[in-house]
């Protein structure tokens, strides 16, 4: 006997990457950052007292949204903490989107918004992006026509890695007459030199929402930590009404701002992974992989057709070497490998695990 709602009978849940209970694996297959929280975390999580346990945490988390605001020049009133940024998303939809009502989505993306678009009972409205997986000139209108109301953009888009700039989302939401959040899970892997920044367009437009999380950028996927930004008429409504009582616990808050205090380290990591990112894409490119190029934590690898194995080949006998990497099954990326970027040494045996089994 079932007693699901129907909508959510019908619906399959979120397929996540492995996690393998072994430490042998070398894991390039969930876009975790390859090194480890900051030591000031890792004190701050030691020196925990036990009242703060005891205690409910803060509800409104507002010493972690007042150094946050700090970091980004905005005002705390422009934060909402959640429960990991994967929260912000099904508040997004809790909060901005009526049941059943349509929800848009550049295709392909974050396979996580159409399982939330699915238990919310909404029909997902999929824009194709184009060649250079950017979003089509007609994206907004065509969101507009269908009268969505909440449009998700990954930016730097996942899973090709490729960065949209501020002009173009800018012109994106100028146009759009429902709320586009950015997904930005991937910002602080971009290149200083890009001198990328979207927060400012909070202050010019009030149906603009940023995500952020401490998943990757801070090495803390395991903390479930993020971040809401924007104006304050989508901010209050989620901080005030829909967002649960004391959905980010004490010591997600108290680590979370020992993270950002510590953001020299984090942004020493960030560094890191770009230099492995731009010596990856050389070796894979070398192999005959072809990879747009990227400005996030990992590459989107097309495995041509004269290989000598195809993608998801690849990515078996890649797993049988104890190297996972993540195949989708999905139009567009069938003949593409997902490759987190990793440490010097997990990047070097994956590159020799390519060159034995492409036999370049
Ligand atoms: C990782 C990720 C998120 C947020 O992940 P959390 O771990 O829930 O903070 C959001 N969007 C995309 C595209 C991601 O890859």
């Amino acid at each position: 006997m079932s007693y699901e709602r129907e909508s959510v009978r019908r619906m399959t849940g979120y397929t996540p990457g492995e996690q393998p209970r072994v430490d042998s694996v070398i894991k390039l297959n969930t876009n975790e950052n390859p090194f480890p929280p900051s030591d000031a975390v890792m004190a701050a999580l030691r020196d925990m007292p036990a009242d703060a346990l005891r205690r409910y945490p803060s509800p409104t988390s507002m010493d972690l949204r007042e150094t946050a605001a700090r970091i980004h020049g905005v005002e705390p009133e422009n934060i909402v903490a959640t429960n990991g940024g994967d929260e912000l998303l099904r508040l997004a939809i809790t909060t901005f989107v009526e049941p059943g009502a349509p929800i848009g989505v550049a295709e392909p993306s974050y396979s996580l918004y159409p399982v939330l678009a699915a238990v919310n009972g909404s029909e997902v409205v999929r824009v194709p992006l184009d060649d250079d997986w950017r979003p089509r000139p007609w994206f907004a209108d065509e969101m507009n026509r269908q009268e969505v109301n909440l449009t998700f953009l990954v930016n730097p888009h996942a899973p090709s890695g490729t960065l949209l700039a501020a002009e173009e989302v800018a012109a994106i939401a100028d146009r759009l007459d429902g709320v586009l959040l950015v997904d930005e899970a991937y910002v602080d892997f971009v290149d200083p030199d890009q001198g990328h920044d979207l927060l400012p367009l909070i202050r010019e437009f009030d149906n603009l929402l940023f995500l952020r999380t401490f998943s990757k950028g801070y090495s803390l996927a395991g903390l479930r930590l993020g971040y809401g930004i924007g104006a304050a008429n989508l901010i209050d409504p989620i901080a005030g009404k829909t967002r649960d009582s004391y959905s980010v616990d004490a010591v997600a808050e108290r680590l979370g701002i020992a993270a950002l205090q510590d953001r020299r380290y984090a942004q020493s990591t960030w560094s890191a992974v770009r230099t492995e990112r731009a010596r990856l894409a050389r070796a894979v490119g070398e192999l005959g992989l072809s990879a747009p190029r990227s400005e996030t934590n990992f590459l989107l690898a097309r495995v041509p057709e004269t290989a000598a194995l195809d993608a998801p080949a690849l990515f078996q006998a890649l797993k049988d070497r104890r190297i996972y990497v993540r195949h989708f099954d999905q139009d567009r990326l069938r003949d593409r490998l997902r490759i987190s970027i990793g440490t010097r040494e997990q990047n070097d045996r994956l590159i020799a695990a390519l060159r034995e089994l492409l036999g370049a």
